[in-house]
């Protein structure tokens, strides 16, 4: 049974779960200051995406293919869409009007990322992007793929009950971020090296200030 706990016009972006997955200072300032800027990464991605999107791909024999389908999960709070979801024949599937047989949701993500920070942040999308998928359709999701187009590369996603239990997390992190408005400060890590946001943050200089400030303030406080 599925358990209604957002309002329709409470529920957030299933793309902001890959930002708040890689840093949520990062996916404060794309969703609560409205930031945003592409690094060769992320323009890479877009292409694969309007790619998707245009319908510039392969079906395979034996699935049916949906592109841009638009997801939700009430139970989540989380809207957004997928940009393939192909439905491969499953004695374990689900019925699809205008279709025998049963059917399985399998969905793929494009995206383009050497990094493993940004890649496992990719599977949290893609995972929530299956949650969804069960509460909308029934059934169940059990893997998925990101697709790097550039490299004609498809790598598999097995949706773990861990990776469940990340992806709900963090979609209930979102929200209580969300509520709060609040941008934190930036902590300087590897990951900074390849966010597209490096240049609006300032990780190391900040990282510095609010070091000193954090010094200053326990030594204050000790005395
Ligand atoms: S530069 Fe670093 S601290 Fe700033 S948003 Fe990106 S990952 Fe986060």
């Amino acid at each position: 049974m599925t358990l209604v706990s957002y309002a329709e016009s409470d529920l957030l972006p299933i793309s902001g779960l890959q930002h708040l997955a890689f840093c949520e200072r990062r996916w404060a300032l794309v969703q609560i200051e409205s930031i945003w800027a592409d690094n060769r990464f992320t323009a890479e991605g877009n292409a694969l995406h309007e790619r998707a999107h245009s319908g510039e791909i392969e079906s395979r024999p034996g699935a049916l293919i949906r592109r841009t389908l638009l997801l939700h999960s009430l139970r989540l709070g989380l809207t957004g869409q997928a940009d393939i979801v192909e439905f491969q024949p499953s004695a374990a599937g689900i019925r699809l009007a205008g279709h025998r047989g049963l059917w399985t949701a399998f969905p793929i993500e494009y995206k383009r990322s050497r990094d493993k920070a940004a890649s496992k942040a990719f599977h949290v999308q893609l995972c929530a992007q299956a949650l969804c998928l069960e509460e909308m359709l029934g059934g169940s999701v059990l893997t998925g793929a990101i697709y790097d187009g550039t490299a004609r590369r498809r790598q598999s996603v097995e949706f773990t009950p861990e990776l469940r239990a990340r992806t709900e997390a963090l979609a209930a992190r979102m929200h209580l971020l969300f509520g709060l408005r609040s941008t934190p400060p930036p902590v300087f890590t590897k990951a900074c090296k390849s966010c597209s946001l490096v240049e609006d943050c300032h990780p190391q200089a900040l990282s510095r200030q609010s070091s000193v400030a954090e010094y200053l303030k326990s030594a204050l406080n000790t005395r």
